[in-house]
């Protein structure tokens, strides 16, 4: 059986860069892992059926509309074999609040080992947001960025009674990316 490991972090945290060095690292290792956007996913869904332009509009969609995609994406990861990364959310802030990015049934589809919290201070994740015109982050600020991550690792732990994962936090703060990588590396291992 292949691993499933699921990263999650607020937007702007530096998921993707993180996993992207551990990988480099762990491929020379001879340790590979295919790695999934979750939001890419539900991204091809959304823009065959004309219901968004670009990936930063699906949040703004309807509940159950939101609901729909990440039960289609789920359930085409889960068919994928091996050790797998799934780049994620724990929880997606919308118009009328926090959507579990990890519901029951999405669980039940992907079995994770594990749940990754990418985390940093909140003000280091503003000026992140602040500094990437490439995508369309909600204006928020630092005290909100704090409670969202707060909320995220309440939710991780709902996570764990459910399905039975672990929690690993790895921290990638300003200045310091080799050492998220390097423990990034260590949880994937
Ligand atoms: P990202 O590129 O990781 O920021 O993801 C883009 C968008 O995909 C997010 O803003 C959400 O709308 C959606 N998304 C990603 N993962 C999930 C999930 N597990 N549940 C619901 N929506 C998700
Ligand atoms: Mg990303």
């Amino acid at each position: 059986m292949g691993k499933r490991i699921v990263i999650t972090g607020v937007p702007g945290v530096g998921k993707t860069t993180v996993v992207n060095g551990a990988l480099e690292q762990l491929k020379g290792e001879g340790i590979e892992y295919r790695s999934l956007n979750f939001g890419t996913f539900m991204f091809e869904v959304a823009e065959a059926e004309g219901m968004v332009k670009d990936r930063d509009g699906m949040r703004k969609l309807d509940r159950d509309q939101q609901k729909r995609l990440q039960k289609a994406a789920a359930q085409k990861m889960a068919q994928i074999p091996g050790n797998v990364i799934i780049d994620t959310h724990c929880t997606v802030k919308t118009p009328k609040g926090f959507l579990a990015g990890l519901p029951e049934w999405v669980l039940r589809e992907l079995q994770p080992d594990m749940v990754v919290l990418v985390e940093t201070d909140e003000d280091q994740i503003l000026s992140r947001r602040l500094n990437d015109p490439t995508r369309t982050r909600d204006m928020e600020g630092s005290r909100e960025i704090a409670f969202h991550q707060e909320f995220n690792r309440s939710m991780a732990a709902a996570y764990a009674m459910v399905s039975g994962c672990t929690i690993s936090v790895v921290k990638n703060q300003d200045h310091l990316l080799e050492q998220a990588v390097a423990r990034m590396a260590d949880v994937l291992r």
